[in-house]
């Protein structure tokens, strides 16, 4: 795992097309329309070959070409020397004593990513990551002590699910959701996280559907309005924490580029069927965001906003320093926020024992590699208008 040289991958909304001609390009780059496209160019294939690929790969599971048959002899050999079907191998399985799954993927150029299979009482839930650690820098999170490493690619985004599918074989379960909650932050990789989106939503890709898909963000501005008329209908759920500008910036420091002001905004200027599933996550930690005052101004903050809110007691395991309220609390604040007519629930940690759960997600020996990394380019390729100043935390990376 030393060979992780590069910091950066850049996003595109082409799907990059690597590989050599003997090693053929990844077929897991490609959504459907832009496969279309390029087997148009490359072999003048009609546009359903494309559907018959998918309808393959994704939904029959066949990885060999020559198995293909409804198409042309001649195309299938052409097509087999023109793509590579990736896996990602499964590099560590953990299990929790909670029946809760972590896996350890290998991907691209000696990376390694953290997938994680929820068990919950009535179903199961896939977290997968979207980034080789994280560059926004959030004070509770384990990932943020990774710094920023790259982007996954879509094919690195989808192997990861493909991954836990095909080893689900071997607990005889599935998940039911995907939430896009482990290491790294999807909006930052908008790209990439879409276009995989439109592959698991695809009726001839994965076929899931998209209540049942999950994106979350630390409350990127310009990707979420990005995001809402992007047409991809998958829920959006706000990692909040906190109800004034002063503690946010504090714990998140995007706050300064994106105050709570300007992320509440961006969340009501939704198109209807956008906000309609939106979440509002709040990591409360104890004596720093859940006071009193805290409590009464969460309400107010979201009023209007068609959300629910889902608290998360702080993961001390995750090791940060903070501290986590007693489960009495937390119960109260559900109680309080519910009495006020907002849907609230609990989120109550799984896998600790493995390090799998909310903010513990950390690929060890990659650890502290670009630590405060919430670098001007991450800002600047959300399309941030910075204000930076001289003394914050967003100052450039080292
Ligand atoms: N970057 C995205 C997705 C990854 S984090 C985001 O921030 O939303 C997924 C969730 O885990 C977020 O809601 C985050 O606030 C929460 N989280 C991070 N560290 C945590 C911790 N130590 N305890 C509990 N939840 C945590």
């Amino acid at each position: 795992m030393e060979s992780l040289t590069d910091s950066e991958q850049p996003t595109s909304s082409q799907p990059q097309v690597e590989g050599s001609q003997s090693e053929g390009v990844d077929l897991l780059s490609f959504n459907r329309a832009e496969l279309a496209a390029f087997l148009k160019e490359r072999f003048g294939a009609p546009a359903y070959r494309a559907e018959q690929i998918f309808q393959w790969f994704y939904r029959e599971g066949v990885q060999d070409f020559a198995q293909m048959t409804n198409i042309a002899r001649e195309l299938r050999q052409n097509l087999a020397q023109a793509f590579r079907i990736p896996e990602a191998p499964v590099l560590s399985r953990q299990i929790s004593n909670d029946g809760t799954r972590k896996y350890l993927f290998g991907v691209d150029r000696g990376g390694a990513v953290e997938s994680v299979m929820i068990k919950q009482p009535k179903r199961m839930t896939l977290c997968v990551s979207s980034q080789i650690g994280c560059g926004m820098g959030c004070a509770f999170c384990r990932t943020a002590t990774m710094g920023f490493h790259r982007h996954l690619a879509t094919s690195e985004i989808l192997r990861q699910v493909l991954g836990v599918v095909k080893d689900a074989k071997n607990f005889d379960d599935m998940f039911q959701n995907i939430v896009f909650m482990g290491m790294g932050e999807p909006l930052h990789n908008f790209d990439n996280v879409m276009r995989a989106l439109s592959v698991l939503v695809d009726p001839k890709g994965l076929a899931i559907s998209p209540r049942k898909i999950t994106v979350s963000t630390v409350g990127l501005v310009p990707a979420i309005e990005k995001f809402g008329t992007s047409g991809v209908d998958v829920n959006l759920a706000i990692s909040l924490n906190a109800t004034t500008n002063e503690i946010r910036e504090e714990l998140m420091p995007i706050t300064k580029a994106f105050p709570l002001e300007r992320l509440i905004g961006a969340l009501r200027a939704l198109p209807v069927k956008g906000r309609k599933k939106l979440t509002i996550e709040y990591v409360m930690l104890h004596g720093v965001n859940d006071s009193a005052d805290d409590l009464r101004r969460l309400p107010k903050l979201v009023a209007g906003l068609p959300a629910k809110i889902n608290l998360i007691p702080y993961n001390t395991n995750a090791g940060l320093g903070f501290e986590t309220p007693s489960e009495d609390y937390v119960r109260h604040w559900q109680d309080v926020l519910t009495r006020k007519g907002i849907n609230t629930t609990i989120r109550w940690s799984k896998g600790q024992d493995i390090d799998a759960a909310c903010g513990q997600l950390a690929v060890k020996n990659l650890e502290k590699r670009k630590k405060h990394s919430i670098a001007l380019n991450v800002l600047e390729s959300v399309g941030a208008q910075t204000r930076v100043n001289s003394n914050a935390t967003l100052s450039s990376a080292s």
